[in-house]
């Protein structure tokens, strides 16, 4: 045995717990939460490493998490988590529960927190970087961890390990556990409530804490440990039988309490005793919330499910749950969530797809969330997804989900139901869909860019703003055409704000004889455009190039010509001297008959790069 091991955190580390503890006051209600999403995680890798590890399960077939509340007599209360996963060894007790630094995102999660005045932001951040042990300080001003690992070809001889560390202190230390091997296997983490936490002890707030926020957080059973008080009726001549607890494990400080009834008893009626009995009683009994029919599931469960399977406190725009097939013969069920933010992430993320929120099931049993590079297009790899196929072997690895027919087919078919929920919420909803427009505008433009196939339903989600309104799509564009009109006119300056395209002189002439101009200030719109090329039929136009055609042209076009005429008679010394004087900027100049307030503007040719291009261009060279 290694003798008792103390070690100081990483100087961040405790700065972190500091903020953590201090600043997530109104969050502590999540520690539950992320400490049954830790013991659901256990569960399923030893589930998955049981697969090729024979014997692992031996002697300790259950799966499943235990929650009990102690009252102790003297000093503070204590909650003890339970389960029977896949447990650390000494080594990994002490890389493990504070080994948060080594992941990236922590310093940047610090800087955040420190200036962060949004509480419910930094509630969702202590998932979303992985901070979910340290939770445990919200509550507990002493947390002991005793784990027993599994055995293992690697690991034939475990021992059982406890770290323990106290909110206030920089270390913590790891040491055998006095009390030798009392798990069997597994982790048991014993939680020392600060006096302010005592609430916690209460069964009413941890079941309702529970089946709140952590009744989706585990796919195994999770027992919570009760009391009651129940009337035995009593043979004097007998023996008291021992109150039984149907407890999924075996509990050796049983605390029957036995009084007299209270009552004094009659002549005649039978005896009885009122027993304190023990028992366990579980939180998630339903069936997971994907293989139930969606009609049974009430909003509040799809919100809670989201909240708990990907640790997001804001709740989820919009869901489709559905049963699907894949073509192959695969059939499964599946529920795509469009979260109300994007990872701030994404966009720094490179263009490839990449998609961590897609959890393949198989048969109910977890199996992986990492699909790999190609998962999902970029465009679509924010939605969160649960898949449960009911054909596959239990048993595939990765390398063979990969060439899967399958993977492939889903993935298609997930960007298609996504499609068509967006679709039904731009139909439906207008003020979700704002909201969804929002978040996601540029997503659609980058989609509408990489995914050929999909181009134009993605096309139609775009809104631009006009010289008209503030948001159009395409489609209400064209339908907004004056007569006679040829082309989808508009001004592209990436970085520029609306009001400032809509000053440009380019708009003017166009803006004065009614037609509407697309004002295109994101990134990615000239791209957009440019891949799209025409919308209906109707060619886009630059209105910053040669080549703009009128639609009523034709009404006036002998007038403006006679009138072009006469006015480049008239100033041609002037276009003479100004060509001259210009000549290394421009290739011509002429009489326009483009603008109302200006004087005069710089044109690009016909098929040169647009000044905005332009600029691009010599942002990368640089
Ligand atoms: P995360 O779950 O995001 O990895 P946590 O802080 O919640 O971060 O947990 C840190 C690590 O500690 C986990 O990745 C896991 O390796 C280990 N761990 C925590 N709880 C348990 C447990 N009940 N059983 C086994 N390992 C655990
Ligand atoms: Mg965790």
């Amino acid at each position: 045995d290694l003798p008792k091991q103390k070690h100081d955190y990483q100087s961040d580390v405790a700065r972190l717990r500091k903020i953590v503890v201090n600043s997530l006051y109104s969050h502590r209600d999540v520690f539950l939460r992320e400490l049954i999403s830790n013991a659901n995680d256990a569960l399923e890798k030893l589930r998955l490493t049981a697969l090729t590890e024979r014997g692992m399960l031996e002697g300790a077939e259950q799966l499943n998490i235990t929650i009990k509340a102690v009252k102790d007599e003297d000093g503070p209360g204590r909650i003890v988590i339970t389960d029977t996963g896949i447990g650390m060894t000494p080594e990994e007790l002490t890389k493990n529960l504070q080994g948060t630094l080594a992941k990236s995102g922590t310093t940047e999660f610090l800087q955040k927190a420190e200036t962060s005045t949004d509480t419910t932001g930094t509630g969702n951040l202590i998932g979303a970087f992985g901070l979910g042990f340290y939770s445990s300080f919200l509550v507990a001003d002493k947390v002991y961890v005793a784990s027993m690992a599994a055995k293992t070809s690697k690991n034939p001889e475990p021992a059982q390990y406890v770290f323990s560390s106290s909110a206030e202190e920089s270390s913590f230390e790891v040491y055998p556990d006095p009390r030798g091997n009392t798990l069997g296997r597994g982790t048991e983490i014993t939680l020392e409530l600060k006096d302010d936490a005592l609430e916690y002890l209460e069964t009413f707030k941890l079941t309702d804490l529970i089946s709140k926020h952590s009744s989706f957080s585990s796919s195994f059973p999770v027992y919570l440990h009760t009391q009651r008080l129940e009337d035995v009726p009593v043979d004097e001549t007998e023996e008291t039988p021992e109150a039984e607890s149907p407890a999924p494990e075996s509990d050796d400080d049983d605390e029957v309490v036995i009084e007299e009834a209270t009552e004094p008893a009659k002549e005649e009626a039978p005896k009885t005793k009122t027993f304190m009995v023990d028992e366990w009683v579980q939180m998630n009994a339903q069936a997971p919330l994907w293989t139930r029919d969606p009609k049974t599931v009430t909003d509040e469960e799809y919100e809670a499910f989201y909240a708990a399977t990907w640790k997001d406190n804001e709740k989820p725009l919009a869901w489709h749950h559905f049963t699907g097939d894949s073509g192959s013969g695969v059939s499964f069920r599946a529920i795509v969530y469009i979260p109300s933010h994007l990872d701030e992430s994404y966009w720094r993320e490179g263009l490839e797809g990449s998609n961590k929120d897609l959890r393949l099931m198989v048969k109910r049993t977890f199996i992986t969330n990492s699909l790999g590079e190609d998962a999902l297009p970029k465009w679509a790899s924010w939605v969160k997804v649960v898949v449960d196929a009911e054909d596959l072997p239990l048993n595939v690895s990765r390398e063979t989900l990969q060439s899967n027919k399958f993977l492939k087919q889903l993935k298609s078919i997930i960007v298609r139901r996504l499609l068509q929920s967006l679709t039904r919420i731009q139909k439906e909803d207008k003020e979700k869909f704002d909201q969804l427009h929002a978040t996601y505008g540029n997503v659609f433009r980058l989609g509408a860019v990489e995914d050929t196939k999909n181009r134009d339903t993605l096309a139609t989600l775009v809104r631009f703003p006009t010289t008209q309104r503030n948001a159009t799509s395409l489609d209400d564009y064209v339908e907004n055409k004056k007569q006679g009109q040829k082309q989808i006119f508009y001004l592209a300056d990436m970085g520029k704000s609306e009001s400032d395209l809509a000053k440009s002189v380019f708009v003017e002439k166009l803006h004065a004889r009614g037609y509407e101009v697309l004002l295109l200030g994101q990134p990615l719109d000239e791209v957009f455009v440019q891949n799209l090329k025409r919308w209906k039929k109707l060619p886009f136009q630059d209105v910053a190039k040669a080549g703009l055609k009128f639609g009523d042209e034709d009404l006036d076009a002998e007038e403006e010509k006679e009138r072009q005429k006469e006015l480049t008679e008239e100033y041609q010394p002037l276009l003479d001297w100004l060509k001259k004087e210009a000549s290394e900027v421009v290739r011509d100049v002429v009489i326009s008959n483009r603008l109302v307030a200006s004087s005069c503007a710089i044109v690009a040719d016909r098929h040169g790069y647009t000044a905005n291009l332009e600029k691009m261009m010599n942002a990368n060279n640089n």
